[in-house]
């Protein structure tokens, strides 16, 4: 590494330089190898270096590496749409690139707002969204972010949009298993439509299960369901953020498709191009799709859309996707995993929370799972843990679980390629990681595993 850095990301943390990954693994330039427990940002659904993915690149290189979509398309663009036709909801049946997950919401809540135009529903603009939630870093994503943090510097910048609570039921002391509670959760989005007069709300965004902002919160009972009820009642567009739980990992390819609730418009990223490109879509019914462009099209589009070179690296991704099976692997070690999870809570009794679908899957730290009460802020856990299990050689991602002020939560989402014994190195190191942040921060543990 050297003495400076003439890169600049969030802040002056300095991590070490990658030098290969395959697989499950990473190497820096010290030979040092780390398992991608985290999938980087919950990306490299199907692992690093995959030989096929990489030779359909290639090949791809060989052939374009651009074409401006305004003047062709390509092979590889009309591919990678038509196997994502094939894999969302029916009647899902056009597909619009973009190059990354920001994008992608961007692009759905314009689509969403083109298409009440189209409809003579002009005084439809207010996208509603929950907090926490994060849906993206640009202006108009933001501004559906609920997490202040975050959005707090931009806030003069940004026109505001009305927010709902997370249905986080384990901080509420209600029973997730309990339809009464999703509906307690959903009809929140009933009164704030009524509140914000619904002939003025566009949209509803969620996501099906949580990503970073909660840590992989899966909905109570009956929430989803009740979600789609409301948004037909006013005339509101459900808009599911896929970003980060699309692509597989929740064991389908839409996390959606858990609870069959069919949304209008889908935005999709990380897995989808799966760490080998930059890579996004927004995928809608096609009634909006037509309404927008029988209304004089889709005012929208960025330069790298429909890149050929990440289309056919998304194809190759959904391909490998299906070879392996990795979504029904996704199911069944996500499972496992999970049960691991639980286990290490009886160990540490500041685990307060396990959580998560398939390969999704979190766990969240505090003082006292009984009042769910957070871990003092000054321990700093959800940055100390993921530096500790970093020096062990595992990658954690972790986020502030209150509104970014206190509280600590983990994600726990290796690729789909993972093997039971991987399962196993992965729980060997949480367990050296916990017991040694339990040490520095004076937390009991206990004797069994
Ligand atoms: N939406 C969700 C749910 C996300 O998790 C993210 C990124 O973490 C985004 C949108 C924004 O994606 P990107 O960072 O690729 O712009």
């Amino acid at each position: 590494m050297s003495e400076k850095s003439r890169l600049f990301y969030q802040t002056r943390l300095r991590r070490p330089v990658l030098d290969r990954a395959e697989g499950i693994y990473l190497w820096d330039k010290s030979g040092k190898r780390y398992i991608d427990g985290s999938s980087g940002a919950m990306v490299c659904n199907i692992g690093h270096s995959n030989p096929n993915v990489l030779a359909a690149m290639a090949r791809q290189m060989e052939k374009s590496t651009f074409g401006y979509r305004l003047h062709f398309e390509t092979e590889a663009s009309e591919q990678l749409a038509a196997r994502t036709a094939d894999l969302s909801p029916p009647g899902f049946d056009r597909v619009f690139f973009v190059s990354g997950g920001s994008e992608a919401t961007e692009s759905a809540i314009k689509l969403a707002r083109q298409y009440a135009l189209a409809r003579g529903e002009a005084s439809r603009w207010k996208v509603i969204s929950r907090a926490p939630s994060y849906h993206g870093a640009t202006l108009g994503a933001l501004a559906l972010t609920g997490y202040g943090p975050l959005t707090d510097p931009f806030a003069p910048m940004m026109r505001e949009m009305p927010k709902i609570p997370a249905p986080r039921a384990y901080l509420d002391g209600l029973d997730p298993a309990l339809t009464e509670t999703g509906h307690h959760y959903a009809d929140m989005l009933e009164a704030e439509i009524l509140r914000q007069g619904p002939e003025t709300v566009l949209g509803f965004i969620v996501e099906p299960v949580g990503g970073a902002s909660t840590g992989a919160l899966v909905p109570p009972a009956g929430y989803m369901e009740r979600v789609r009820e409301i948004c037909d009642r006013h005339g509101i567009l459900m808009i599911n953020d896929e970003v980060m739980c699309g692509g597989g990992r929740t064991g389908r390819f839409f996390a959606g498709d858990l609870w069959g609730v069919e949304p209008d418009i889908i935005a999709i990223s990380k897995g989808f191009g799966a760490g080998y490109a930059p890579l996004g879509a927004v995928t809608a019914h096609g009634r909006i799709v037509d309404a927008v462009l029988d209304a004089g099209g889709f005012a929208h589009g960025f330069t790298y859309a429909g890149n050929p070179l990440a289309c056919a690296a998304g194809v190759a991704v959904i391909d490998e996707i299906h070879r392996l099976d990795l979504m029904a692997n996704a199911e069944k070690m996500g499972a496992l995993l999970k049960s691991r999870l639980h286990g290490l809570a009886e160990r540490y009794p500041f685990i307060g929370d396990v959580r998560g679908a398939g390969l999704l899957l979190a766990f969240e730290l505090v003082a006292d799972r009984a009042t769910m009460t957070p871990l003092p802020a000054s321990l700093n856990a959800y940055l100390r843990l993921v530096d500790i299990a970093y020096e062990n050689g595992l990658i954690l991602y972790s986020r502030r679980t209150r509104e970014g002020v206190e509280g600590d939560h983990f994600l726990v989402c290796p690729p789909m390629i993972v093997t039971e014994s991987d399962i196993d190195d992965i729980v060997s190191l949480l367990v050296s990681s916990l017991d040694r942040f339990a040490a520095e921060a004076g937390l009991p543990v206990a004797r069994a595993a």
